[in-house]
């Protein structure tokens, strides 16, 4: 049982139904949000918040943890050539070690700035290394193995069998689906349409529905990727997963930058999430995703950092940033409002993950994952608008102190459950052996 915490005195920034911002105090008991407002009474530790930012801790919908060492090694690259000659050579090289430090970069980074849960892709091998880090941190992850059984240029390593995919998934979900008292669960992978076959996609499909387990992948990123589906297929991309049964509430599609008016009618029926990853779309080149139009017509959107290839930072600040200013310079200022975007980047997020009962809002009740944010910054001040200082303003540099199931994994800036200089050190040294693996500097 955990300690209970009496966060006392700051700017309480609930993002409940209301988005009602108060000035008090958080309970935390069990792990759990004992109560919001003041007077709640004592507890065994207090975290002193005057002059801080109590709010929902970040949940990234779009996260590669075993891509954290490929950090600044895939620059400059567009979506089919970064993944050829940089990010599936680079997986392929991939051995436990390389992977473990890679996830525990990934996670001290995201505690670091806020980010208390993610969704999270990884590669084909080494998956339950993913898994143990996570356990050990006390973060809190939707975890898949990437699935991925054709593809050209990709490399023998990554390509399995069907069987053998699908039946390491299962065995995966069974050993780890609600451990580390729930943080943890399974979801189903596919990297994307390019590369699984459509008996694969059908048969994750099926097991998805009778498990009632998630299915995280990509969708519509990158024109030559829509390309390569229309010709297989004869179907554009959202189309031809919604064709398999890849489609519906326990679906995220991440990216979905080029949609046609018929896949957007599609995504709003279903109930099917979108994770926007706006800095990714960015420096990939791929594009501007519609997000104010799917935001219109009720399409569930989410935030996401995707992998540090492709980004390079894994922090929620720069995404709910980006995403507000992309919208407003192509369809106007009015659009994406700074409340919009911190919803999107914590109960929205919270939703599209299926736990928005659990997470997601600072509401009595749900679990205590809890981000606080010092604001006693030149660059923050001054402050009229708490929110709009959080959307607009400040920084992963400006978190203070991060709670995830009420354990304290970020104590004034300090991680608790890794050690910062040791993750570092593993990191330059895992990586200088992986690139060396796989012949990539
Ligand atoms: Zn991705």
């Amino acid at each position: 049982m955990t300690q209970s915490v009496l966060i006392k005195g700051g700017t309480v920034v609930t993002m409940d139904a209301d988005d009602h911002v108060l000035d008090g105090d958080v309970l935390v008991r069990d792990g759990r949000i004992a109560g919001v407002g003041e007077g709640l009474g004592s507890a065994d530790v207090t975290i002193d918040a005057r002059g801080c930012a109590v709010l929902p801790g970040f949940v990234q919908t779009h996260i590669h943890l075993c891509q954290t060492l490929f950090r600044g090694s895939a620059d400059d690259l567009e979506l089919i050539d970064w993944l050829k000659l940089r990010v599936w050579p680079l997986e392929a090289a991939h051995d436990a070690h390389s992977i473990r430090a890679s996830a525990r970069l990934g996670i001290a980074e995201m505690m670091r700035g806020g980010t208390t849960c993610a969704l999270t892709m990884e590669t084909v091998r080494h998956t339950e290394e993913v898994f143990r880090v996570v356990e050990e941190t006390g973060f809190r992850a939707t975890i898949g193995k990437c699935m991925m059984d054709k593809g050209e240029g990709v490399p023998e390593e990554l390509c399995e069998k069907t069987e053998d995919s699908i039946e390491q998934s299962l065995a995966l979900l069974e050993r780890w689906q609600g451990r580390g008292e729930g943080r943890i669960r399974y979801c189903f992978a596919p990297r994307f349409a390019v590369s699984c076959t459509k008996e694969l996609l059908e048969r994750v499909a099926r097991l998805a529905r009778e498990r009632g387990v998630m299915i995280h992948t990509h969708a519509s990123e990158n024109r030559s990727e829509i390309e390569l589906v229309r010709r297989e297929t004869g179907m554009r991309n959202i189309e031809y997963l919604n064709s398999v049964g890849i489609s519906g509430p326990h679906v995220l599609l991440a990216h979905c930058v080029h949609v046609s008016e018929g896949e957007m009618i599609m995504l709003a029926d279903n109930g099917t999430h979108v994770a926007h990853c706006p800095s990714s779309n960015l420096k990939l080149g791929s594009g501007i995703a519609p997000v104010a139009e799917m935001l219109e017509r009720g399409i569930s959107v989410s935030l996401g950092a995707d992998g540090a290839p492709c980004n390079n930072r894994l922090d929620m600040f720069t995404e709910m940033r980006t995403a507000a200013l992309l919208q407003k310079v192509s369809r106007g200022a009015e659009v994406l409002p700074a409340r919009r975007a911190l919803r999107m980047a914590t109960s929205d997020g919270a939703r599209a993950l299926g736990l928005e009962n659990e997470i997601g809002s600072l509401e009595t009740g749900k679990r205590a994952d809890i981000t606080i944010l010092d604001l006693e910054r030149l660059h923050l001040t001054p402050r009229p608008e708490v929110v709009s200082t959080i959307v607009y303003a400040a920084e992963a540099q400006d978190v203070r102190t991060v709670l995830i199931d009420g354990q304290t994994v970020l104590r004034d800036g300090e991680l608790m459950t890794l050690n910062e200089r040791e993750v570092i050190g593993e990191a330059r040294e895992q990586h200088r052996h992986l690139a060396a693996r796989a012949g990539i500097n």
